[in-house]
């Protein structure tokens, strides 16, 4: 009998174990944290060993493989310890990926995987196929993989994933972009990174498809990473492309094997240059998957934004709210600053990362009229941003950001929330500060 480890409880951790243990495997869940009520009832009920607050290595040291939560960096002690023994260490999409023979759509990038996600999955859902989501997103794959039976699945996969993924293979890969992020577990060094990235195209063959932003300089710079065989469908802002998508005359068009596709970017429902990107990674998936264009179109014209993610929260007095709390580091706020057509009222802050505000200069200088510091240490916000925003003032909770703001904004301005930064200096997630945000602002 093969023996598992799942080193941690949370969803994929819990999803894991429950699929080796219907695969008839010798199992154990390791975490060294305290479980959710809800990962140990789980456990229980599918009668599956558990260890929580701390790991026993000689368990762990016993087993064929183990399965590694994406939480876990790879210089923990016990990863350590188990790479030293030469033991397999794989992630849980390497993991559900050998028990299932759906059909999959996978997107990463450094921004937009959660959003692109959704909406493919939005989109292939409107179509009537029998599609599972999952990833980073929604309940676990390995969960899924386990109980259902689906034809598709649309999965959001994260550099940390991907990681550790050898033999899954995708049949559609998504590459949105690629800016620095989450380089602490990279050594610091961007190569690393990018090489987690481009690990999507791992395996693929001629039948499958490799869709890219061919404006990021990052990725078109690395593109000679991949020595895949998948079809290359990249999209494009800046110019027409052959196959593939590009925007031409306020339109977004999309060529595929000789048909052409089209559609207005004004009757997209979702809002801003980075959503163009989203939408034409999607419409390209679509269009791949013989989806009618009449599917895609309405599945693009109605999809409802998800939370966090530059979501309208209400106008009063002629001011609109933005929360926008998802915006964790720079690029993110850059797309959401670009869209913004009114003086902004700016709510940023949080734990820096490391962060280069040079990149939003330019539109900080042109758009922001007033800097709310949304954290414990705003020293660097004020540094960069003084003598370029006219007023900036301080905040150490959710409410009095908000309030500040609704002085400061006047009929016609919008508040926008979209902090460039993590959130665990005050809050307990991008979540908690989104919703304490649209709280304050309902209270107002
Ligand atoms: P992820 O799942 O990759 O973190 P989300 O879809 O949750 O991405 O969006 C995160 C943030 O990035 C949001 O603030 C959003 O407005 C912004 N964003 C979304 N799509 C893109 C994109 N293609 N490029 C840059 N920023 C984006």
């Amino acid at each position: 009998m093969k023996r598992i480890v799942v080193l941690g409880g949370g969803e994929s951790g819990v999803g894991s174990a429950v699929l080796a243990k219907v695969k008839d495997m010798d199992v154990l869940l390791s975490d060294n944290s305290t479980l959710s009520d809800k990962a140990r009832a789980e456990l229980m009920k599918w009668d599956i060993p558990f260890e929580e607050g701390g790991h026993s290595l000689e368990k762990i040291l016993a087993a064929d493989e183990i399965i590694k939560s994406p939480g876990i960096p790879d210089t923990a002690p016990v990863v350590e310890a188990a790479v030293k023994a030469g033991i397999p260490v794989i992630s849980e999409i390497e993991f559900g990926g050998r028990y299932d023979r759906a059909k999959r759509i996978c997107i990463t990038g450094s921004n937009g995987k959660t959003t692109t996600t959704s909406l493919i999955y939005y989109m292939l859902k409107n179509a009537g196929l029998n599609v599972g989501l999952g990833g980073n997103i929604g309940d676990s794959y390995a969960y899924q993989v386990a109980t259902c039976d689906y034809d598709y699945y649309v999965l959001e996969l994260s550099s940390f994933q991907l990681d550790g993924m050898y033999e899954f293979k995708a049949d559609i890969a998504i590459l949105l972009n690629i800016t620095p992020d989450h380089l602490d577990r990279y050594d610091h060094k961007m190569e690393n990174y990018v090489k987690a990235k481009f690990r999507i195209t791992r395996n693929m063959s001629e039948e499958d498809y490799f869709i890219f932003c061919e404006d990021d300089p990052m990725t078109v710079e690395s593109l000679n990473l991949i020595l895949s065989r998948a079809k290359m469908l990249p999209f494009s802002q800046n110019h027409e492309t052959e196959e593939g998508a590009y925007t031409d005359e306020g339109k977004i068009v999309v060529r595929h094997k000789g048909s052409v596709w089209e559609m207005f970017i004004k009757d997209l429902s979702l809002v801003g240059r980075h959503n163009v990107y989203n939408s034409m990674a999607a419409a390209i998936t679509g269009k791949v998957m013989n989806i009618t264009d009449d599917v895609i179109r309405n599945s693009l014209g109605t999809f409802k934004s998800i939370e966090h993610r530059l979501e309208t929260v209400l106008t009063l007095g002629g001011v609109t709210y933005i929360n926008d709390s998802k915006a964790t580091n720079v690029n993110s706020t850059w797309y959401a600053l670009e869209c913004q057509k009114r003086p902004v009222v700016w709510i940023a802050g949080g734990t820096d990362k490391g962060n280069d505000y040079s990149e939003i200069m330019d539109l900080v200088r042109s758009k922001v009229k007033a800097l709310i510091c949304l954290g414990v240490d705003n020293a660097k916000l004020h540094r960069s941003f003084e003598g370029v925003v006219p007023q900036i003032t301080d905040a150490l909770s959710a409410e009095e950001a908000v309030r500040k703001a609704y002085k400061l904004a006047q009929d016609g301005d919008v508040v926008l929330l979209s902090p460039c930064c993590a959130s665990f200096d005050l809050f307990k997630n991008y979540e908690d500060r989104g919703r304490r945000f649209k709280e304050a602002v309902r209270n107002l």
